[in-house]
């Protein structure tokens, strides 16, 4: 137990800080995803930026040295006006392809439209060039694309074609080496990283901070509302001046706490009347004993104690048997039958029943059952309404009065009223008749206490279980009317 209890206070303290935690976690994580996805649109967007740019270099320099070719007698020659192109000639004329690194010099080769080499740099030679970069010109249409050297290195290629009335007389290609681009795109990515790993660690630090800055006043309601120990609960916790959800939160709190204050005042009430209503026959039952044990008695005397004592101990088994059915509904353990039951047989029978009862006190009895009413319920419980309330009806009426017990019914419910002519109840009394151990003062000191005040809490309780509503209307020295409904549909079954 101790260790359930230790576990528990751990989890409830940790939970605030965990919360705080995980929220600035997940907007780390979120930032992060975020950061990785800009920066992969963004890399793309330069890469593609700064290719885009060589290209338009590389057909700009194919242009300008198309400018420096000329045509004389049938034979192309390529003049270097910009003094760019050392060793450009044939192999034999230039340097050996080993030598040749793509990242020196210029990259140009000049072909016929035989694809003849009619010239070419030396780093040229490094570069693994496909046939289509000639035949394509050559057809009519630029060659562009990123090729391979030997030695692995990328290098951006444009051929374009040079025509002389129409002709394909040539084919001119230029190059440029991507690794200074990609030297400086991973440069560009390593600084990425760390920007992002040190903007990261801020937004860690600073959603944490918020997290908890955001937490600290539920944190404090949360003190405050542990503070309130169970006996304690008139207490309520400081509702911030501030509309937002820890006001709501606070608000919420408080109407809990309202309702916890409400039913520990009701049942301690409960349990005082409790005490209280099973005293009385107990004393009742003593104090009969005590004066017959005080002398020998004739066997009459001895038969009147007991008579009076079994009067008082069934008054004591009913108001025990009442107080555990509800004690139970409490609880949540009553359980209800659901059979099919004959309502209106029912009200006959108990109506036959109560009948000496009224004729002994001079009630007429008059009971209006005009159809059958079938509905889903529990037999016994339904009983026990219909006694409370003719019980009650009789009890409250004077001599001479009279009961009525009418059952209507429509397709979906029926209609109980128990009216009587009685000496009806004030309307300050009316609100309350439900309260357990509720009783009306004047039909109190007028039966002189002899009821148990959990009738009609009994009767609403049994009628609510059955998914039905029970109301009265009374007027003071003219009687009363219960009138409870039920519906005729299957109820859900409670518990
Ligand atoms: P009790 O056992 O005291 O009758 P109930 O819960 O059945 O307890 O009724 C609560 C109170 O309601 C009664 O004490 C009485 O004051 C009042 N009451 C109930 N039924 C009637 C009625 N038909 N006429 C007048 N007063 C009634």
């Amino acid at each position: 137990m101790n260790q359930l209890y230790a576990t528990f206070t751990t989890v409830r303290r940790s939970v605030p800080f965990s919360l705080r935690l995980q929220l600035a976690a997940w907007y780390t994580i979120a930032f992060a995803a975020l950061l990785l996805l800009t920066g992969a649109v963004f890399y793309q967007y330069l890469e593609h930026s700064l290719e885009a740019s060589v290209d338009t270099d590389l057909q700009l320099r194919a242009q300008q040295l198309a400018g420096g070719l000329v045509l004389r007698n049938g034979t192309l020659t390529l003049r270097d006006v910009t003094a760019a192109l050392p060793g450009f000639g044939t192999a034999t004329q230039g340097l050996g392809a080993s030598s040749a690194d793509v990242n020196q010099g210029a990259l140009v080769r000049l072909l016929d439209a035989h694809r003849t080499l009619l010239g070419e740099t030396p780093a040229f030679r490094a570069l693994r060039v496909p046939a289509a970069s000639v035949t394509q010109p050559l057809q009519g249409s630029p060659w562009q694309g990123t090729v391979l050297s030997t030695s692995d290195q990328e290098v951006r290629l444009y051929s374009r074609r040079l025509s002389a009335q129409g002709q394909s007389v040539a084919v001119i290609q230029v190059g440029e080496s991507l690794s200074t681009l990609h030297t400086l795109l991973h440069q560009l990515v390593a600084a990425l990283f760390v920007m992002g790993f040190l903007v990261l660690l801020a937004c860690a630090a600073g959603s944490y901070w918020l997290a908890a800055r955001s937490f600290a006043p539920i944190q404090r309601l949360a003190e405050t509302a542990r503070k309130i120990k169970a006996g304690d609960v008139h207490q309520r916790v400081p509702v911030p001046p501030v509309r937002d959800e820890v006001q709501y939160l606070a608000v919420t709190l408080n109407e809990m706490l309202d309702s916890l204050d409400q039913s520990f005042s009701r049942q301690r009430r409960f349990v005082a009347d409790a005490s209280h209503e099973l005293r009385t026959p107990v004393a009742v039952i003593r104090n009969k004993a005590d004066v017959a044990l005080l002398q020998p008695r004739n066997q009459d005397e001895y038969c009147k104690v007991l008579h009076d004592i079994h009067a008082e101990t069934r008054r004591l088994s009913h108001l025990i048997s009442d107080l555990l059915a509800l004690a139970r509904g409490d609880e949540g353990q009553a359980r209800f039958e659901r059979e099919t039951v004959r309502l209106d047989q029912l009200v006959e029978s108990v109506a036959a029943n109560a009948d000496g009862l009224a004729q002994e006190r001079g009630i007429r009895l008059s009971v209006q059952v005009p159809q059958p009413v079938t509905l889903i319920g529990d037999e016994a419980r339904l009983i026990q309404v219909i006694m409370n309330l003719l019980d009650n009806a009789i009890r409250y009426t004077n001599f001479g009065g009279q009961v009525q017990v009418s059952l209507q019914a429509t397709s979906s419910e029926a209609q109980l009223v128990v009216h009587d002519t009685g000496i009806g109840i004030a309307p300050e009394h009316v609100s309350h008749l439900f309260e357990r151990f509720y009783r009306a003062d004047q039909a109190r000191t007028r039966t002189g206490g002899s009821g148990t005040g959990l009738g009609l809490s009994t009767v609403e309780w049994i009628v609510h279980m059955h998914d039905g509503s029970v109301g009265v209307s009374s007027q003071i020295g003219r009687g009363s009317s219960f009138t409870v409904t039920l519906p005729l549909l299957s109820p859900t079954q409670k518990t």
